[in-house]
């Protein structure tokens, strides 16, 4: 099967299960771990933080950010399609208490400032307490402009609100923006990264802050039941993947804009956009199920049915052979 339907799918490799190995490792609930702390470090020195703590996953990293951010009745400011507000179970309001206030996202994925200044709430009983702007990198494969995010940020620090960045996608923004992560990270105050996405470790995310942030995120992770052990053996494979698997992002990038380009010229099928390792395509509503069983039937996978779009994201695993078969068998479903 060429699965298309995310960058999560991706086997670890050889060379990542020799790491994961050979990691040495300790109980990381003791702060015990060397891998885990090795990891922690390098994450929190290269983009530019106190600490680091190592998560079993995105989700997890986002909650315990929020969690230390926002107490009980507070708010977070957010978009509408993002993934801290749509895809993660609701759990800000349903473990935090944590109210979120949606706002609608321009294309790039930025949340405009004026909606934003509309939407906070001023210090009176009768409302949420505004505490936190987070924001997502990349988002649906956007990479968010970086003038936009220094300008937001300029914004929430002149109300006094703190700052979470989503970077689950965090390096495919680097290597296709050209800034680096340190530079992409630095406006925020927390920032969670995926290394099971793009980078191809089979579990796991690191929340960067400061030491307090981190020390309430910790105790979180904790009551959420993610204080893993001997968790070196994951974390050995998240240093692999930074070592090895970064900046090969590009060719996932330059292998989606192959295939965003070959499927523009298939007729019957709209690329509504296509970004770093994502591209999006629309075909008839009425031919969406038998696209599904067509690509099936073919060796293909892509998501189709989550979003009103079908994406096709490419990875680690994914070869130009593998381009040329998926462009292959949507133009003999053309
Ligand atoms: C995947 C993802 C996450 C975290 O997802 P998990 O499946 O919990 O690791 C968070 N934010 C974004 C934008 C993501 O794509």
């Amino acid at each position: 099967m060429i699965d298309l339907r995310s960058d999560t799918v991706t086997q670890p490799t050889a060379a990542m299960r020799a790491a994961m190995a050979a990691a040495a490792v300790g109980d990381d609930v003791y702060g015990e771990d060397p891998t885990v702390n090795a990891l922690q470090q390098r994450l929190a020195a290269e983009l530019g933080f106190e600490a680091g703590l190592f998560v079993s996953s995105g989700t997890q990293g986002n909650l315990c950010a929020l969690l230390a951010h926002c107490q009980r009745g507070d708010e977070y400011l957010v978009g509408m399609d993002a993934h801290t507000y749509k895809f993660e179970a609701g759990g800000a309001a349903v473990l935090g208490s944590i109210q979120p206030q949606p706002i609608v996202q321009d294309d790039d994925g930025s949340l405009p400032l004026d909606a934003l200044e509309r939407a906070r709430k001023i210090d009176d009983m009768h409302f949420a307490r505004t505490r936190l702007l987070a924001l997502e990198n990349t988002w649906h494969g956007r990479v968010l402009p970086q003038d936009y995010v220094v300008a937001a940020s300029r914004w929430a620090r002149a109300h006094g609100l703190g700052m979470h960045l989503d970077g689950a996608r965090l390096f495919n923004a680097a290597v296709a923006s050209g800034c680096s992560a340190r530079e992409l990270a630095a406006p925020f105050d927390t920032v969670s990264v995926c290394l099971s996405k793009g980078l191809g470790a089979p579990a796991g995310s690191v929340l960067l802050g400061s030491r307090v942030l981190i020390d309430a995120a910790r105790r979180w992770r904790k009551m959420l039941g993610g204080g893993m052990r001997q968790a070196g053996v994951l974390a050995a494979a998240g240093l692999h993947a930074l070592d090895h698997h970064r900046a090969r992002l590009v060719q996932d990038h330059a292998r989606a804009a192959q295939l965003a380009a070959g499927l523009a010229d298939i007729d019957g099928i709209r690329v509504t956009a296509h970004h770093t390792n994502m591209v999006f395509i629309e075909v008839a509503r009425e031919r969406l199920q038998t696209l599904a069983a067509h690509l099936h039937a073919h060796g293909v996978r892509a998501s189709i049915g989550y979003l009103p779009t079908v994406r096709l994201v490419t990875h680690l695993d994914i070869d130009d052979a593998a381009i040329a078969h998926t462009l292959a068998a949507f133009r003999a479903f053309a």
